[in-house]
């Protein structure tokens, strides 16, 4: 990329040891993983190569705090080291980002017992899911059907079932959502549960053949009447929507950092391309409707960038959660840069960019989803919108 993106990178302020990382993981992504992308996109199997790769430089520590055996980060340089994966594998990416993403509410909301319980295995290169979206729909959170039921011991019956689930097959650890009936609101049904892998009446459902972010593992699960423990409450009972609120803050920077990565090397492939590729005796880069077109991309992924570092200084400067409507504004305008500059990478490609196999083609594929997952665009056009309302009616 210019020296553009390059001055924006430094204005992030990472620390030293903060950037060795982003520089190690670059070129473990260079060397590594992003050569193993494309078979990976081909076959659909599970990256484990890369996760390996990835806990060789004991990257999960990035997201564990130091007395549970971690070398926490900044936020920003997480969301930093996401981009740079997704840059080489989105696939890879989710997998990484999805742990820290369900790991992040045990961190906050977990007891010490919890966190002794589960911590050390994630710290040690394992990986975590989070079930939210059920086949009744994944917008409506508050509409999820599975159910809590108080057993005659005091703990716990789970029933019901997710889909879409991503690790769900190869996860140490699950979030659950699900409701307690007996409760009175929606809101206050929701309630936050660890699952472990392998608890009787958890069945996993085969992996999804899926259009991009292939090799990402995405699975139905479904519990039938699976028996879980009460200290296995995260957050308290009916607190799951507080839960729920604070791991969404957290997990859409974090599909922007993707969608970035994504976009970014689309944009890369696309300035190679149109600067080596001559038609009527010029690069094309020469003409000045392809000179319009990369323009219009560079500055979609600059805008979308610094609007990156600026939702992950607000969580970095913390302690305040509330900058939800800033992670959605981020969530649509990466996304959408990701879709537009893949889109137009495949074009300025022109038939090589529809082949099967061109980079370019795998990027736009992967680009689709940024749109849809962590709450589809529309949800976060709404939110955006209604936040501008004015309270005190029409016509004020
Ligand atoms: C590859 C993949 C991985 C995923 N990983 C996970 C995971 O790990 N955990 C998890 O819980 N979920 C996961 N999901 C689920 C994902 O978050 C949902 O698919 C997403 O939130 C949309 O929900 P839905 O599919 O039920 O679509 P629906 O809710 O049925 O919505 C369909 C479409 O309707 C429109 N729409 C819906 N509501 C509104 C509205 N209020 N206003 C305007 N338009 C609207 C939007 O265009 C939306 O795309 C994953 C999905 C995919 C595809």
């Amino acid at each position: 990329m210019t020296a553009i993106f390059g001055a924006l990178d430094r204005d992030l302020g990472l620390n030293d040891l903060e950037e060795e990382l982003v520089l190690q993981l670059g070129r473990i992504v260079e060397r590594e993983i992003a050569p193993r992308a494309e078979a990976y996109d081909r076959s659909g199997a599970f990256p484990w190569d890369n996760i390996r790769t990835l806990n060789g430089l004991g990257m999960n520590g990035v997201f564990i705090p130091a007395e549970h055996g971690g070398t926490p980060t900044s936020y920003r340089c997480f969301l930093r080291l996401v981009e740079v994966l997704s840059r080489g594998c989105a696939s890879t990416a989710n997998t990484w980002a999805t742990t820290f993403n369900a790991i992040h509410p045990l961190l906050v909301f977990g007891t010490e017992e919890q966190k002794a319980k589960y911590l050390p295995r994630i710290a040690d290169g394992g990986l975590a899911a989070i079930a939210i979206t059920e086949p009744s729909g994944g917008s409506d959170v508050l509409a999820l059907q599975s159910t809590l039921t108080p057993d005659s011991t005091g703990d716990f019956v789970l029933r019901g079932g997710k889909s879409f689930i991503t690790n769900g097959n190869v996860a140490d650890l699950i979030v659950v959502f699900a409701k307690i009936p007996e409760l009175r609101t929606p809101r206050e049904q929701l309630t936050a549960l660890l699952l472990e892998p392998g608890t009787p009446g958890l069945v996993v459902g085969k992996s999804e053949a899926k259009l991009g972010y292939r090799a990402s593992a995405t699975v139905s699960l479904h519990f039938d009447e699976c028996i879980v423990p009460r200290e296995n409450v995260l957050g308290g009972v009916g607190q799951g929507f507080t839960v729920l609120l604070a791991m969404l803050n957290r997990s859409r920077p974090c599909v922007s950092a993707q969608a970035i990565g994504i976009g970014g090397a689309a944009f890369d492939e696309a300035v190679r391309y149109v600067n080596h590729r001559t038609q009527f005796g010029q690069r094309i880069l020469d003409f000045q409707g392809v000179q319009f077109m990369i323009a219009d991309m560079a500055s979609k992924l600059a805008l979308a960038r610094s609007w990156l570092w600026r939702v992950g200084a607000l969580v970095d400067e913390g302690p305040a959660d509330d900058f939800d409507i800033e992670a959605s504004i981020l969530k649509v305008a990466a996304s959408d840069a990701a879709m537009s500059i893949a889109t137009n990478a495949v074009q300025l490609h022109g038939g090589a960019g529809y082949m099967t196999g061109t980079k370019v083609e795998r990027l736009y594929r992967d680009a689709k989803l940024t749109q849809i997952f962590e709450g589809a665009n529309e949800l976060h056009r709404a939110r955006i919108g209604r936040s501008f309302l004015d309270r005190r009616g029409p016509g004020t």
